[in-house]
């Protein structure tokens, strides 16, 4: 599949607009800018595009990995991917451009573009075994399901700048079955500068299957209230200004469920090594409630929570956290801006608690979850490293072990 095309043929990037959520994360994460919109569809730019699968990985549904071949001349146009409500059918390459090898129209999903090869990722493409089957993608952008506001609290201090709030969604009877690490896209009202419906916004579930409330039909989420961005200018986030001010009883567009790999094992003794920062503690709530509902069966293996935020009152859900007993999970909090403390970050913990880790990791019955900022991810990597190697094992071993069968998973925004 990856041998060299003539010259004339171009093995087009195309998004599919009956999977793609319009969430931006393509855009956002293109190097080169090939990737735009307009009020209908997300597109590539052939012009641009270079293959090099930056956008890949991050899309939530696995709408933007399609690729043609055709002729270069005959690329498919902005124009008419914009009008496009399905992907084209794969036409066979006219007989004068067709290399040898090179004789379909389309390549198969996954295939990785001819151009650059792209260095393999951090985490897993696949999930533990023993995870349950997920759903994806049974409400879009054009079928939303509609959801109920039961619930809208904050879970910091008041006096404190992170307004982070645990929202709790009703779906009535709608039918929408969701896994620990899976997360759902909210359509906000309205629309941007340009006159576009707002692109949905990805959340993490932070209730585990079978509800916030056991039993109910409903789901929770973790929602900063964004004032500023990284570099600290102010600016007013669309979708979570909308969340956090929603009131009991309004309602909501919900698309999704989306993510099929980030997800927790179910078998008996599998631990959990859950690190997060902020409202990435979202999916380790969700998957610990999960565990703490079945404590009495006696099937839990280890947890252990390395948990980073920048003060105690700005952890989200401290309280309750607190309250969980210490033999169910073991809690290690890095806290970057308490006064008169030193910073701590996840990464310092787990160099601490290095003998610990260690056992956890040399468990095969041991699943890695990372998720909250960006940043954290090359750090978060390197103290696991770290730790191993001071353990006298090779790391690039057990990284390829744990990314083979599915045991570590990052999710970073
Ligand atoms: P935050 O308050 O900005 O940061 C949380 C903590 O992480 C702070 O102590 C911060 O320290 C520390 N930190 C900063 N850089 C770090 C690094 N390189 N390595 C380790 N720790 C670092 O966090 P937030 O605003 O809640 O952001 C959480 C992230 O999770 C967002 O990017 C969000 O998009 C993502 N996320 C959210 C959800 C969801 O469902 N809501 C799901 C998945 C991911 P400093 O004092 O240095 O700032």
């Amino acid at each position: 599949m990856n041998a060299r095309l003539p010259p004339e043929v171009l093995r087009q990037h195309l998004i599919d607009p009956e999977v793609c959520i319009r969430c931006n994360t393509c855009e956002e994460t293109c190097p080169i800018d090939a990737i735009t919109h307009d009020g209908n569809n997300y597109v590539v730019d052939p012009d641009i595009c270079n293959g090099c699968m930056a956008c890949v990985p991050p899309c939530p549904t696995g709408s933007i990995d399609n690729w043609r071949l055709v002729p270069r001349a005959q690329a498919y146009s902005l124009q008419e991917q914009f009008g496009w409500d399905e992907l084209p059918a794969e036409k066979p390459l006219p007989a004068d451009a067709a290399g040898e090898p090179a004789q379909v129209g389309a390549i198969a999903d996954g295939d990785v573009a001819e151009a650059v090869v792209a260095a393999p990722a951090a985490g897993a493409a696949v999930p533990p075994w023993s995870a349950a089957h997920p759903y994806v993608n049974l409400y879009t952008h054009k079928t939303p399901a509609v959801a109920t506001v039961v619930g809208n609290y904050r879970v910091t201090d008041e006096d404190t700048d992170s307004d982070i709030h645990h929202i709790v969604l009703d779906l009535g009877n709608v039918p929408f079955p969701v896994l620990e690490g899976q997360s759902i896209g909210i359509l906000p009202p309205g629309t941007d500068a340009q006159g576009r419906a707002h692109h949905a916004r990805q959340y993490s579930l932070a209730s585990p299957r079978d509800g916030e409330r056991a039993g109910y039909n409903n789901l929770s989420l973790t929602v900063k209230r964004v004032t500023h961005d990284h570099a600290g200018q102010p600016v007013h986030g669309v979708c979570s200004n909308y969340l956090c001010d929603l009131a009991r009883n309004d309602t909501v567009r919900v698309i999704g469920p989306f993510g099929h790999t980030f997800l927790m094992p179910n078998h008996a003794g599998a631990n959990l090594m859950m690190i997060c920062t902020g409202t990435g503690s979202a999916p380790m709530r969700a998957m610990t409630e999960r565990y703490r509902r079945r404590i009495a069966r006696g099937t839990n293996g280890r947890l252990m929570l390395f948990f980073g935020a920048r003060t105690q009152r700005e952890l989200p859900y401290f309280g309750p956290l607190m309250k969980l007993p210490r033999d169910f999970i073991d809690i290690n909090l890095a806290l970057s801006r308490e006064p008169r403390q030193p910073r701590r970050y996840v990464q310092d913990l787990i160099r601490e608690r290095a003998g610990d880790v260690r056992d956890l990791l040399a468990d095969p019955d041991t699943c890695i979850y990372v998720c909250g900022l960006k940043g954290m991810e090359a750090g978060v990597l390197e103290a696991l490293r770290d730790v191993v190697v001071q353990g006298g094992q090779d790391w690039t071993i057990l990284h390829d072990v744990l990314r083979r069968e599915g045991r570590l998973h990052f999710e970073t925004y």
